[in-house]
């Protein structure tokens, strides 16, 4: 992903030069509309104000889900966040994200990851996805599906990997949860569940080793 993302970076560059130029003009105006934002922020119950199409991890496309797969919330001040689920879609990125536009599919994660490294982010990090089985979990956690089967340690490409410690390192400082296998776990490992994802091929040690790194970065 390192040429794409340096495209990226230019792009918003230029468009934040343009933006730049016109909040001069207008530098009173949108100074008030953001004491006013700042206020909302601390009424109770009151939601963070959102930008259309806004994305958690830089970089990301973003898709909606459907609010059907998600509940609106305000994390992480109505919910604390202290982990990060990894999960498998057991199908292709496609069809993970046909499903997560699925009112009638009652599920849906934050993230997916592709083979090829891409992330889609379909529901921001404020919102409780329904993507661990188990109410508290989805509280408290931010979902990250990967493209592929748990039986095809194929699937779990390089990068993949890398894309996904990207994302879990982004995550785990937003919110100051240690990176270790308490906070970062498998959707395998949540109370109750009966998903064995992500499954024996998914290489922990390296992944672990990848999100620390990426986190000193
Ligand atoms: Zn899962």
């Amino acid at each position: 992903m390192g040429a794409s993302e340096s495209d990226k970076d230019r792009r918003i560059g230029r468009r934040a030069l343009l933006v730049g130029g016109a909040a001069a003009a207008v530098g009173t105006a949108v100074l008030a509309r953001g004491e006013l934002a700042h206020l909302w922020w601390r009424l109770p119950g009151v939601q963070k104000p959102r930008v259309e199409g806004a994305v958690d991890f830089k970089g990301a496309l973003w898709v909606a889900a459907s609010s059907g797969n998600f509940r609106t919330a305000d994390r992480p001040d109505d919910y604390a966040i202290d982990r990060v689920i990894i999960h498998v879609t057991q199908g292709s990125y496609a069809s993970a994200v046909k499903v997560f536009q699925d009112p009638a599919h009652q599920a849906a994660a934050h993230y997916i990851v592709r083979q090829d490294g891409d992330v889609t982010q379909m529901i921001r990090e404020l919102d409780v996805a329904f993507h661990a089985g188990n109410r508290e979990f989805n509280e408290r956690s931010v979902g990250i599906e990967h493209e592929g089967f748990v039986d095809r340690p194929q699937d779990f490409t390089d990068a993949m990997y890398a894309a996904s410690a990207r994302l879990t390192a982004g995550v785990c400082g937003r919110y100051g949860i240690p990176v270790d296998r308490e906070h970062v776990i498998g959707h395998v490992e949540v109370p109750g569940t009966d998903h064995t994802d992500p499954g024996p091929h998914w290489d922990w040690d390296r992944y672990m080793g990848l999100v620390r790194r990426a986190e000193r970065a």
